[in-house]
This record gives structure tokens, C-alpha cells and sequence, in this order.
């Protein structure tokens, strides 16, 4: 009687879960079902990993080659036509926050176990100007920078190391010379927060972001943080 009452509970719990929360997969859009979550198991098992984290010389290493990066890794390839590209695109202009995270959580573990990110010491998110922020409601880097933090052993997130000092447009559209002109002096490095963390003894920080393109962000931000860390760089995405 007692086992027919729990499972009656456990089963209108479930029930209320699904009244409340995505039930279809994020990717194929088929319906979950009850045991899986955001993302079925077939699309799980077919994500385009690039596997870059096993790999201290790949495509996203030589894309960032002219800053001297330490390590790169990215969780899979981002095709413009692939339904995979929706896990970033939910989770950006979805506001889908369990999304990214869950892709940034299975990035950090796949981090971990490939064994070149074991001297990271804490991860700095690419930052949003404060008034996209405010648009969207949150940083997406900062949100894939907690994920892939937890993974990597709990790890700090040093979300205001640094600044984006101008509002930039969308980069989606633009060439690669335009994108390097639009990020050209958008950042800045908060330099009380550098020497803060250079007093507590971290030399090593990963640098996130959503999606490697071009690099052209990602360039700019390593070219603040290089005089003061050395840097390694993770992405959920990798643009071939
Ligand atoms: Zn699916």
C-alpha cells in the first residue's frame, strides 16, 4: 500500500515536471521521453564532438595561433545547416539557461578527462557590454565558464576580470576583417582584479566563449590577458 502511494506521488510528480519544463529534445525536436532530459539520447550519442580537448595541435589551437594560446578545445562542430547549432541558439536567444549549461557541463568533463587542462587555475567568461546583458538577461559565457568550471574541479570564475567598454553589433553577418574591426578596443583588462589574482597565485586561465569563429574575439581578449596569464581557450562551438 505504502509502495502503490510513492509510486502514485512519484508519477504525478513527473507529471507536474512535464507540465513545467521542455519536454522535447532541444535538438531533433522529438518528444523526450520520461528518463531523458533537454536532449535525447540519439542526438546525445550523435553530437559532432570535435575532440580538440585530446589534442594540444587542432584547428582551433591554429586559429588562435598568433596569440600563443596554451590550449584550445571546443565541444563540437558548429554547421550552420546542423540541427546542433539550436543547443546555442536556444540557449542564447531561447534564454534556454539549462541548456548551456548542460552543454558546458559535458564540455568540462570531456576537458578533465583529456588531461590538458589539469594546470587551468580559473575561468574567465568573454564579457557581454552591460547593456546586452541587460537585453538578454544574462551572459551566455558566464554561464558555459560556471559549467565547465564545475568539471574542472570547482574551479573560480573570474567574471569581472574583464570589461566590454563598447557596445558592439552582432559579429554573425560579418566578414572576417570586419569582425576584427568591430572588437578592435571593445575590452578592457580590470587591472586590480589581474593583481588580485596574481597575489592568490593563478597564472593559468581559460578563456570562454559560445561559438569560435574567426577567433577575432577571443584574439582580442587574449591579447589584454596575455601580459599578466597564460591562457587557454574552451568554446562550445567550433565554425569549420
Ligand atoms: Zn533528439
Amino acid at each position: 500500500m505504502k509502495g502503490r502511494f510513492f509510486d502514485l506521488m512519484r508519477c504525478s510528480l513527473s507529471g507536474l515536471r512535464d507540465l513545467f519544463f521542455e519536454r522535447s529534445c532541444a535538438v531533433c525536436g522529438g518528444t523526450l521521453a520520461s528518463e531523458e532530459h533537454l536532449v535525447c539520447d540519439r542526438c546525445r550519442s550523435d553530437i559532432p564532438l570535435t575532440y580538440f580537448w585530446n589534442y594540444s595541435e587542432n584547428a582551433a589551437m591554429e586559429r588562435l595561433f598568433d596569440c600563443r594560446v596554451s590550449n584550445a578545445a571546443a565541444l563540437f562542430f558548429y554547421r550552420h545547416d546542423s540541427p546542433y547549432c539550436e543547443i546555442v541558439r536556444k540557449f542564447k536567444y531561447g534564454r534556454r539557461r539549462d541548456l548551456g549549461l548542460w552543454a558546458a557541463r559535458l564540455l568540462g568533463s570531456y576537458m578533465a578527462g583529456g588531461g590538458l587542462y589539469g594546470k587551468v587555475q580559473a575561468v574567465v567568461p568573454v564579457p557581454l557590454h552591460p547593456l546586452k546583458r541587460w537585453k538578454r538577461g544574462f551572459n551566455q559565457a558566464e554561464i558555459i565558464a560556471r559549467g565547465v568550471a564545475q568539471k574542472l574541479g570547482g574551479l573560480a570564475v573570474a567574471g569581472n576580470l574583464l570589461r566590454r567598454r563598447r557596445y558592439t553589433s552582432t559579429q554573425t553577418r560579418r566578414s572576417a576583417q570586419s569582425r576584427r574591426r568591430n572588437v578592435s578596443g571593445a575590452f578592457s583588462l580590470n587591472a586590480q582584479q589581474a593583481a588580485r589574482l596574481k597575489a592568490s597565485g593563478i597564472n593559468h586561465i581559460l578563456l570562454v566563449d559560445d561559438v569560435l569563429t574567426t577567433g577575432a574575439t577571443l584574439k582580442e581578449c587574449i591579447r589584454l590577458l596575455q601580459p599578466h596569464f597564460i591562457v587557454s581557450v574552451a568554446t562550445l562551438g567550433f565554425v569549420e
